[in-house]
């Protein structure tokens, strides 16, 4: 996500089409933690080689590559419609302007009840279906924030318990990720399990995410076309076609925007020379495609860089739209990651006004641009997935450069941890465990699948020993640096490691040596494995989470949910969900430390070890609390539905 490339001007098209552009994978992108020093922002930043060329000079990005397959995927004719043309007239300001100052969307096609549910799949194809030109411009709704929810689709299945104790409220989601249709870390988590629990609170809840070719073929079979339209796009002169196709679960409506220009690689996230200018797309065809499902929500809620320039283009270009009546939430998930580029190449994919452009929003240092930073600027409400998080990226130290600007908007800044999914994560039903087991049980069910864990893996089989689990990317956000440091000392003949995980190969490989070195009682799972992350969460008896950095963190959670105690790092969400054991009088929830080091981390590993050995009945006293310890989504749920309340307390 660092690499900063010097950019074109009108790429694009054949940018995008080429998928992999020299870039770091995503995966990769998005997980790497980047050592502190390694690639901060302002690494990102740096004005690439050449400095100040005049864009338009360096105007291919990716040229050369411009299969002319990619040519033809384009979807948007040359010129050829003069209807989408008008459809989509960027307007300039948000000035009360005449009626064609509208964003294309919404006058597009206000057209409600046409959403024909039959037709299947509509690839992403030029289908020039303009027609709406001549409709008549009716804006459709000009009160406040009227909701004129219409019924999405009559399938819609009945949503569970509801707890209507608040105001209705409707809400959008939009984000570039969300489990099960496509995942590559926490935030797929909580775009899949925020939104179910906000139905069951009272909201009405949709999620908009980009329609990648990725997705499982299954839920593409099970999506419905629910129409399309054509819009504009910043300084591209184009007009871009943009799908919606509609897919019903749980009370949770999902819409993904179509386009198969921007969005057919195998991955979500290629690289910033072809993400720049999809989440452009993609958050303006998001706010285009309510104004044109006439869905006009009280909430917008944005998630990470992704989907952070909603807000502007909120405020800026659908100010006098529908749309614009709806209050915005912008979450950080992890800080790490911006979306900077140049700010030629921004202003030509966003076509946004100048004024955005300045430090106090979308500008950083002399030639950049970052979108996550204007996101901030533009949204009435920032959260980030836990309270320590948020005052720690106010400081030099957390802050990846944006804490000036983070302290500036502090006021609408708040930190909310993450819960996990009581169906996923329940060890009384899990299928991946020997033994199931709940909180009445546990003492005598939990060893019988740490003695299973150890066969698993070919370990001592011994319930008596001190088993530690270490589920993660492998990466130096985590802290493995502190683990490498001191493994040497915590193998007393006692104890035993299981490492699960993938990533930097400095890590794979020192941990494979520890294997090598402590045979049978070090273990080096060098892989993702879902089910065998939850036989260690039930098998080991401590999880070890010593990270440099934690926005929230799960795996935490999710251990304490199994009854295995938390040894972790004070920092981010770890320091809001693990309240440190007190040995005086029993409470808390597991072992911390707080300064980044090696020492304090084993001293932390070894009050476990007392505990565990000397003073089992405190311990199993921790066991059974941790798992009586509400770690559901429900109270984050709560605290998002107030957060909504608030900012429309009608
Ligand atoms: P991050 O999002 O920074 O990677 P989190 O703690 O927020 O870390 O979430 C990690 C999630 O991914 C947890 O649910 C954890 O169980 C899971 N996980 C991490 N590594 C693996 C792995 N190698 N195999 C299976 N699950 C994993």
């Amino acid at each position: 996500m660092a690499q900063k490339k010097a950019h074109p001007k009108k790429p694009v098209s054949k940018a995008k089409a080429a998928p992999a552009v020299a870039a770091k994978p995503v995966a990769e992108e998005k997980t790497e933690p980047a050592p502190k020093k390694a690639e901060p922002a302002a690494e990102k930043a740096a004005p690439a080689p050449k400095k100040a060329e005049p864009v338009t000079e360096k105007a291919a990005p990716a040229p050369k590559k411009a299969e002319p397959v990619a040519e033809k995927a384009a979807p948007a004719p040359k010129k050829a419609e003069p209807a989408a043309e008008k459809a989509v007239p960027i307007p300039k300001k948000a000035k009360p302007a005449p009626k064609k100052a509208e964003p294309a969307a919404e006058k597009a096609v206000p057209a409600p009840k046409k959403a024909k549910p039959a037709a299947k799949k509509k690839p992403a194809a030029k289908k020039a279906t303009p027609a709406p030109a001549t409709e008549e411009p009716k804006p459709v709704v000009e009160e406040p924030a009227p909701v004129v929810a219409e019924p999405v689709q009559p399938k819609e299945e009945a949503p569970m318990e509801q707890q209507y104790d608040t105001p209705r409220r409707s809400v959008a989601f939009i984000g570039s990720e969300c489990h099960p249709f496509v995942k590559t870390g926490g935030l797929g988590d909580v775009m899949y399990a925020l939104p179910r629990e906000l139905v069951k609170q009272n909201c009405d809840v949709r999620v908009i995410l980009p329609r990648y070719a990725c997705i499982p073929q299954k839920y593409q079979d099970q999506m419905v076309y629910r129409g399309e339209f054509y819009m504009d796009l910043g300084e591209t002169g184009r007009n871009y076609y943009v799908g919606i196709m509609e897919y019903v679960h749980d009370g949770v409506v999902y819409d993904f925007i179509d386009n198969q220009e921007f969005f057919s690689a195998g991955n979500p996230y290629i690289g910033l020379v072809d993400d720049i200018p999809k989440y452009c797309f993609f958050s303006k065809a998001a706010l285009a495609a309510l104004n044109w499902m006439n869905w006009i929500p009280d909430v917008i809620h944005c998630h990470d860089w992704q989907a952070a320039l909603v807000p502007v283009y909120l405020r800026t270009m659908f100010q006098d739209t529908p749309v614009g009546h709806a209050q915005t939430v912008l979450t950080i998930h992890n800080l790490r990651f911006q979306g900077i580029y140049n700010i030629p190449t921004l202003k030509y994919w966003t076509g946004l006004p100048d004024e955005v452009f300045n430090m106090g929003a979308m500008k950083q240092g002399y030639e950049d641009a970052n979108m996550l930073k204007a996101g901030l600027a533009y949204a009435d409400r920032i959260t980030t997935v836990s309270g320590t998080y948020a005052w720690e990226i106010q400081t030099p130290e957390y802050g990846e450069k944006l804490e000036d600007h983070l302290r500036y908007h502090s006021y609408k800044l708040r930190g909310i941890v993450n819960g996990i999914d009581y169906e996923m994560w329940n060890p009384a039903t899990d299928p991946a465990l020997a033994v199931n087991y709940d909180i009445t049980n546990v003492l005598d069910h939990k060893w019988q699948n740490k003695l299973a864990l150890q066969e698993e893996l070919g370990l001592v089989q011994d319930q008596g020993k001190f088993v530690i689990g270490l589920i993660s990317r492998l990466t130096n956000q985590k802290g493995l640096d502190l683990v490498n440091a001191i493994v040497p000392e915590l193998m007393d003949g006692n104890t035993q490691v299981v490492v699960l995980g993938t990533g930097d190969k400095e890590y794979e490989d020192t941990f494979r040596y520890y294997e090598n070195a402590y045979r049978g009682m070090f273990c080096a799972c060098i892989q993702y494995d879902e089910a065998r992350a939850h036989r260690i969460y039930a098998g080991a008896d401590a999880l070890l989470v010593p990270s440099r950095f934690e926005p929230c963190g799960l795996t935490q959670l999710n251990a304490m949910h199994y009854g295995t105690l938390p040894i972790v790092r004070e920092t981010g969400g770890l320091k809001d969900t693990v309240e440190p054991y007190n040995v005086f009088n029993g409470d808390g929830n597991g072992f911390t430390f707080d300064r980044y080091d090696a020492g304090l981390l084993l001293d932390a590993i070894n009050r476990a070890k007392t505990e565990y050995f000397v003073n089992r009945y405190h311990w199993d006293e921790v066991v059974q609390r941790d798992m009586a310890k509400d770690v559901s989504w429900e109270n984050s749920a709560r605290q998002y539905k107030d957060l909504y309340l608030e900012l429309t307390p009608w």
